[in-house]
């Protein structure tokens, strides 16, 4: 587990009178593959991050394993590069401890719907005050075409050579199904705006986030959305006063469905249906109790830290 991103701004004093530009949140070169989806969600969050005008030493990117998981190492910000499977938790505990921060996760279908599948239920449940970009891509990337829980029936790979023998897990419903749910949305990378409306729209959510982004991978899936990035008239968006803004787009994308995304009940029957692409804002309810604020986590100075970490150190003195 690393926590070894170190911010730019460490060592020099704060001016309250600074100004970000997106460049001044870039930080490794990002070595994603040519063409592959997560080179649009990094500019689209950078343009969230311009667009607030978030403090890098106020901002926290936490991921899993995986190709999406190396989103920390691309920013100024802080960062926690953790294990995998283990983003949810570690970013909850984050939130707890310091509820000002504004904490972002990126997980994949691997790292988010397998091995951290039981922390995604809880997280859900306990509604966190955080964005939750889930990528995915139907593959397990970074360990070269394995299958994942949302690769397509039939797609062949590494592990499953004549094709996936499951239908896939579908993380739209999984996440409606979960008690305290509080902000489910979908979008694709290849829709610039649609992407950025979306996390948008997911940064000003009170509460737990989670974003299911359509994400290519050209390496190992270059199949699986094809047909959608082609042909527009395949998707369709969900449109309403309180979703998604979709002004930049509605031309292209003609296709539109009108949905209160209050109604969790239409929210479920639309994310049960495999045969049509919704993109857009399924359900929110800002009503439900957010983690941080009604867990009593007591707020400690830095010396009674220091005191508490000490006495637990001595415990283990010989
Ligand atoms: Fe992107 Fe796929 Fe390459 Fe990973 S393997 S960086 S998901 S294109």
């Amino acid at each position: 587990m690393t926590c070894s991103l170190v911010p730019s701004f460490l060592g020099s004093s704060i001016d309250d009178d600074r100004e970000f530009t997106m460049g001044d949140y870039e930080g490794a070169v990002a070595r994603w593959c040519t063409g592959c989806g997560d080179h649009a969600i990094y500019t689209a969050v950078k343009r969230l991050l311009e667009a607030e005008q978030l403090p890098p030493e106020q901002t926290v990117f936490v991921s899993g394993i995986g190709c999406s998981s190396r989103f920390p190492h691309y920013f100024t910000t802080y960062g926690f590069h953790s294990l995998h499977g283990r983003a949810l938790p570690t970013a909850t505990g984050i939130k707890l401890r310091r509820p000002d921060l504004h904490v972002f996760v990126a997980t994949g279908d691997g790292d988010c719907c397998s091995i951290g599948a039981g922390h995604w239920v809880h997280a859900t449940r306990y509604n966190p005050n955080m964005v939750v970009l889930m990528l995915d891509n139907g593959v397990y990337g970074l360990t070269k075409n394995q299958t994942s829980p949302t690769s397509p029936l039939g797609f062949p790979s590494n592990t499953q050579p004549s094709g996936a023998v499951l239908n896939p897990l579908n993380p739209l419903t999984g996440t409606l199904g979960i008690s305290n749910v509080s902000f489910v949305a979908q979008t694709a990378d290849w829709i610039p705006d649609h992407l950025y409306e979306t996390i948008s729209a997911g940064f000003h959510h009170k509460g737990f986030a989670f974003i299911r982004i359509l994400q290519r991978c050209p390496q190992y899936t270059s199949k699986i959305f094809e047909e959608a990035v082609r042909d527009p008239s395949q998707t369709e968006l969900l449109v309403h006063p309180d979703g998604i803004k979709i002004d930049n787009i509605k031309d292209l994308y003609k296709k539109h469905l009108y949905h209160d995304p209050s109604s969790l009940v239409e929210a479920h029957r639309m994310a049960a249906d495999p045969a049509r692409l919704l993109l857009g804002l399924y359900y929110r309810n800002e009503s439900m109790p957010v983690l941080e604020e009604v867990r009593d986590v007591p707020r400690r100075s830095v010396e009674e830290k220091i005191d508490l970490l000490n006495t637990e150190l001595d415990r283990y003195a010989v």
